[in-house]
């Protein structure tokens, strides 16, 4: 007689199984009136065990599991459970989740203070949620149809259909062969064929028949790098996994990828969940991208866990970047008593030796001395730059202007008595949209149509302050009559496809000058672009963003890429900064080129004021319908942090304060940071304390809503 056996489900419930599951067993159990998916867990175990050897980087170790797990029960709210239920259905035709996905969930549950339940279900796709066994059986089926043609052990092509590689591409795949499993940070400048190594390094992990999981920072980058590999390896499958997917097509790949019949997977940060139980590689390409960073739920980094992953697994991890994130370049840079964390792999040339295009500083105040002060107001571009734009429309050449501010202007404003054109709901400008004569929201979504006169003192004369791509397109269509203008940002590319079709349109020429956000700044390959120029970047330079120098770098690093890509035209490339402030020091580095020097003075300039990676942070949010609830709730929650022992144990607690966007539709935020030198003090406070805050929030302080972001991108 099988004895009746407690399984694990949700973090919080138990439920009775006639058999013992195996960890990580997909099972369907009665929650309330609804029968719902759940991962069998710790069959008994009282508490999560610590893996015998960690083997994590220093940087995210754990140093000590929550002995509770806190967060709230995605399955939704059950009280006391007085009785245990049977498992409903055991999804047995699906092998279970291997023991390095579930520890992957846990250490991810622990370390960004979630419940394990919560993290299990939201990184599982959803349609998982409502299959039962026999619509499973179903759907393996047609699976097992479709994966009939290409063999696990697939070919890979020959040498001689491969193209040459560069000097600097076989240095760094010899030094990948020779490396033990390790996390490798490849530093190759745009165009040194970063995907080449990819491709190479996935080739030899697919002829061992292993797993390749490659991570791309948005939907828009995956259709050209999932050509490129399929076209690499057609006898090989490879899936998708990203939030464009309908959830059918998710299910599909996501059980593709744990059946280990798809080798390849390609994704944003949700794919670093991807059940691969034969994984051999993990590529982050573009590893320095705020986009690997979740928001929302569970704000985890999905390059963070893709190194945790590759360090437990054993298997390497390839950390793509023209301009690593501050972090990872500490990482991999060797320290007085030894070598750094990661390996740097450098590429510092452009294949086929085109050089990158010059970087010219264009200092506005001497535009304005030469051509009085009008020049600048009425016109985007100084008179310099736009003699550079005729000569390249001229030559058939391509140039892309860019503007990382969409819309026609960010604010419209009364000439009369100063209007401003606010958001009712929200601390914010409403933009103005001449398209459809609109003035929105981008926080709240609010939308009105432009009011004929000034709403306050009725005068007609409301102007635009401030330009977005939507005027700058109009003003370049005037100022280069005959050239052909086109635009790509958020709002032109809504509908399905079009961002495809306008890309499409750049690459077959029919645009001379392409006006962009960042959007276009990243990984496109245009091969006619001799000219980029960027407009506003200025704005950037003075942010209270800690990470805005970063930001702005690898912006414009990325974009000054979109230039001399095609070698006959790499001599004549160029990069133009429209700025202020020639002689800032990002600029500088910039024009020289020099991500080393940046980063090292940036790294200086954080070591002095304690921020990451020199400390590690932690940010208490909290929204409620009155800023006072909000700041009660974080004056609450600082106490409880003091008497759980914060300060002794090195964990600095800062007064909380109204968020910089301080109210988005109607809700109040605030925020409360904490910072601590090491990672163990903060993790043991969090552990301890983020269950208090689940019980504290209750009675006139109760707010809304609130979360703890740990690694915070923004504070
Ligand atoms: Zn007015
Ligand atoms: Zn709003």
């Amino acid at each position: 007689m099988a004895l009746p056996r407690h399984s694990r489900i949700d973090a919080a419930l138990d439920y009775l199984s006639p058999v013992a599951l195996p960890v990580g067993q997909l099972v369907r159990v009665p929650l309330g009136r609804r029968v719902v998916m759940g991962v069998a867990w710790d069959g008994g175990a009282a508490e999560p065990a610590e893996p015998a050897d960690p083997g994590l980087p220093d940087d995210l170790a754990h140093p000590s599991r929550p002995s509770r797990l806190a967060g709230p029960v995605a399955a939704g709210e059950v009280g006391e459970v007085a009785e245990l239920k049977p498992v409903a259905e055991v999804l047995e035709a699906l092998p279970p989740l291997d023991a390095g996905w579930c520890e992957l969930v846990r250490f991810a549950a622990g370390y960004y203070q979630r419940s394990l339940g919560e993290l299990a279900l939201t990184v599982l796709p959803p349609e998982l949620r409502d299959v039962d066994g026999v619509q499973l059986q179903r759907r393996l089926k047609r699976l097992a149809k479709r994966s009939a043609a290409p063999s696990t052990a697939g070919e890979v092509p020959g040498a001689a259909t491969l193209p040459p590689l560069s000097e600097d591409q076989q240095a760094v795949l010899a030094a990948l062969a020779a490396s033990a499993p390790a996390t490798h940070l490849l530093h190759g400048v745009t165009g040194s064929g970063k995907t080449e190594v990819y491709l190479r390094a996935a080739q030899a992990e697919l002829v061992a028949g292993r797993q390749v999981l490659v991570l791309v920072p948005e939907i828009n980058l995956t259709p050209q790098l999932e050509a490129r590999f399929a076209q690499r390896f057609p006898a090989h499958r490879l899936v998708s996994l990203h939030s464009g997917l309908t959830p059918a097509q998710r299910l599909q790949h996501w059980l593709a990828a744990h059946l280990g019949q798809a080798q390849l997977v390609l994704g944003t940060r949700m794919a670093v969940f991807a059940s691969l139980p034969r994984l051999g590689l993990i590529v982050v390409d573009e590893e320095h991208d705020p986009s690997y960073k979740q928001q929302e739920g569970a704000r985890y980094s999905a390059r963070d866990l893709a190194v945790w992953r590759g360090r437990q697994a054993n298997v390497p991890v390839l950390l793509g970047s023209a301009t690593p994130s501050l972090e990872t370049w500490l990482n991999a840079t060797p320290a007085p008593d030894g070598p750094g964390r990661y390996q740097r792999l450098a590429m510092p040339r452009r294949i086929g030796g085109g050089a990158l295009p010059a970087v010219r500083l264009l200092d506005l105040q001497r535009v304005v001395d030469m051509h009085g002060s009008r020049v600048m107001r009425e016109h985007p571009l100084a008179p310099e730059l736009l003699v550079a734009l005729r000569e390249r429309v001229a030559r058939g050449e391509q140039s892309f202007v860019l503007l990382n501010r969409r819309g026609y202007a960010p604010v419209l404003h009364c000439t009369h008595c100063g209007w401003k054109s606010g958001c009712p709901h929200c601390s914010a400008w409403r933009v103005f949209h001449k398209v459809d004569r609109s003035l929105r929201c981008h926080h709240c979504g609010f939308s009105e149509r432009v009011p004929r006169a000034c709403p306050v003192c009725g005068d007609p004369d409301i102007q635009p302050l401030g330009r977005g791509t939507e005027r700058l397109e109009e003003q370049l269509a005037e100022q280069l009559p005959g050239a052909r203008i086109g635009r790509i940002d958020a709002d032109t590319t809504r509908s399905k496809g079009s961002l495809e079709s306008q890309l499409a349109a750049v690459h077959a020429g029919e645009v001379d000058v392409l006006v962009g956000t960042q959007m276009v700044a990243k990984g496109h390959d245009f091969r006619r672009m001799t000219l980029v120029a960027a407009v506003n970047a200025d704005s950037a330079l003075f942010s209270s963003d800690f990470r805005a120098p970063e930001r702005l770098f690898a912006l414009l690093l990325q974009a000054a890429g979109r230039a001399g890509r095609d070698a006959a035209h790499a001599a004549r490339s160029e990069m133009w900064i429209q700025t202020w402030h020639p002689d800032h020091p990002l600029y500088q580095a910039l024009q020289a080129q020099d991500y080393e020097a940046f980063a090292a003075s940036q790294l200086a300039e954080r070591r002095v004021a304690s921020l990451p990676p020199f400390s590690c942070l932690a940010l208490l949010r909290a929204e409620a319908r009155s800023q006072e609830a909000a700041l009660g709730f974080l004056h609450e929650a600082a106490r409880a942090a003091e008497a759980l022992g914060a300060v002794q144990a090195g964990v600095q607690i800062y007064p909380p304060v109204p968020a910089a966007l301080q109210r988005v539709a109607n809700v109040e935020r605030a925020q409360m940071l904490l910072e601590a030198p090491l990672r163990p003090p903060l993790q043991r406070l969090l552990a301890a304390w983020v269950p208090r805050l689940h019980e504290g929030n209750r009675g006139e302080h109760r707010v809304l809503r609130w979360a703890v972001d740990v690694d915070p991108q923004a504070i």
